[in-house]
């Protein structure tokens, strides 16, 4: 038996005419243009305006409490987790976006400061990287498929040594957390020349080479005007932990470093918004392309009813060959589905319009035992994984009591 596997067109068939066929596009560019400076402004200045958040003091915890409030607000689930270390206590605010697998990518920031400084570009930029990832992706979290789990997390106690993210990072370790990537941001806002605007350093080891090459690449890719410099990674940030641990790690720096480090100037009319948003951009481009399953598949699957042919059926058993189809009593309906692409995710089985079975594993069989007489149309529809339909039908002579 072979009949013509039929591409279907949404539009003809009603009863789907909701459900899409366009295959995923590449929406990371749409995500990238929800990051604008004045969404990026709306953090620092937040943050900025908490005070000098000096790790164990109100104003971090404060800070720590917005971060929270924020996540959730793009519908995360959100935690605290308490650390201390020495005679320092304070938190980490990690959000989650689960993706296929609990494999993991972190974007992370610390968003503590040091006494005398507003940390607007320290770290301010940084963690507000962080927020503004959280958000637009939370905008696109129906649109895409991610492989991995994203893990936005911003840590205290940098300044006091890196205590926040090495509580982290041991406590990911005890519990076998298996992360694929980290993404560190810290001091991506300033520049003070044209070479400072065209430019931006990735701190890598070895094992994390891979991350800065993957930034280069977006970063031509969405036309950031950022050429990536690669500098062997130290321990000046957040990274650092996670690479003392094993962990693939990267660090993301402005090119010139800022002149109001770790001073009361480091505030936002310091810092280079326009650059700053490029760079969060390039941060969570490389997100993004790392967590994301790329699905470019626009082919329809194949379909076929197997059973039943052209034969005589009595009683669900094959008699002999005919030029049509007869049925008399049950027969089960075998459909053969086929996706290499994207996979198979239900085959629907229909007798005229009427749905009578959606099946979502092999085979896909469905005894039809109902009161039925003369012609009727059995329909299978397939649909694959990317949204891609395909149907086989067949007509069918059928008495059944
Ligand atoms: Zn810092």
């Amino acid at each position: 038996m072979k009949r013509l596997v039929v591409v279907l067109l949404a539009a003809l068939f009603i009863p789907f005419s909701s459900a899409s066929t366009h295959v995923n596009p590449d929406y990371t560019g749409e995500i990238l243009n929800l990051i604008t400076e004045e969404l990026l402004n709306g953090y620092i200045q937040t943050l900025q305006d908490f005070g000098p958040r000096v790790t164990g003091q109100q104003a971090c915890f404060d800070a720590g409490t917005y971060l929270y409030n924020e996540f959730q607000s793009y519908g995360y689930e959100v935690r605290f987790i308490n650390w201390s270390s020495g005679n320092y206590a304070d938190r980490n605010v990690e959000a989650v976006l689960p993706g296929a697998t609990n494999e993991s990518v972190i974007i992370c920031a610390h968003f503590d400061s040091v006494p005398t400084s507003p940390g607007a570009d320290d770290n301010g930029s940084g963690t507000a990287a962080v927020l503004a990832a959280a958000r637009a992706l939370s905008e696109y979290k129906d649109e895409i498929s991610l492989e991995y789990t994203i893990r936005f997390v911003t840590f205290s106690g940098e300044e006091e040594g890196l205590l926040g993210s090495y509580q982290y990072v041991s406590a990911a370790k005890e519990s076998d957390m298996n992360i694929v990537a980290v993404l560190n941001a810290d001091m991506i806002g300033y520049t003070h020349t044209e070479e400072g605007r065209e430019n931006v350093v990735v701190y890598r080891r070895d094992n994390s080479d891979w991350i800065a090459n993957m930034a280069a690449t977006v970063s031509a890719e969405y036309s950031l005007g950022l050429t990536v410099q690669e500098y062997s990674a130290g321990a000046s940030s957040d990274h650092w932990p996670f690479l003392q641990y094993g962990y693939d790690a990267v660090f993301f720096h402005e090119y010139e470093f800022n002149e109001y480090y770790h001073s009361e100037g480091d505030t936002i009319d310091h810092m280079d918004l326009e650059y700053d948003m490029r760079v969060t951009r390039l941060v969570v481009g490389t997100l993004i392309k790392i967590a994301e399953v790329e699905i470019t598949d626009t082919e329809p699957p194949e379909v076929s009813i197997e059973k039943p042919g052209n034969y005589l059926y009595i009683a669900d058993r094959e008699i002999a060959p005919m030029k049509n189809t007869v049925i008399i009593g049950k027969i089960t309906l075998q459909v053969q589905a086929h996706d290499t692409l994207s996979g198979i995710a239900r085959v629907e089985l229909y007798v005229d319009d009427e749905q009578k079975a959606e099946l979502t594993h092999e085979p896909y069989e469905w005894v039809w035992d109902e009161p039925s007489f003369f012609m009727h149309t059995v329909t299978a529809v397939a649909r694959d994984n990317t949204g891609n339909i395909a149907e086989d039908a067949i007509t069918a002579m059928i008495f059944n009591l």
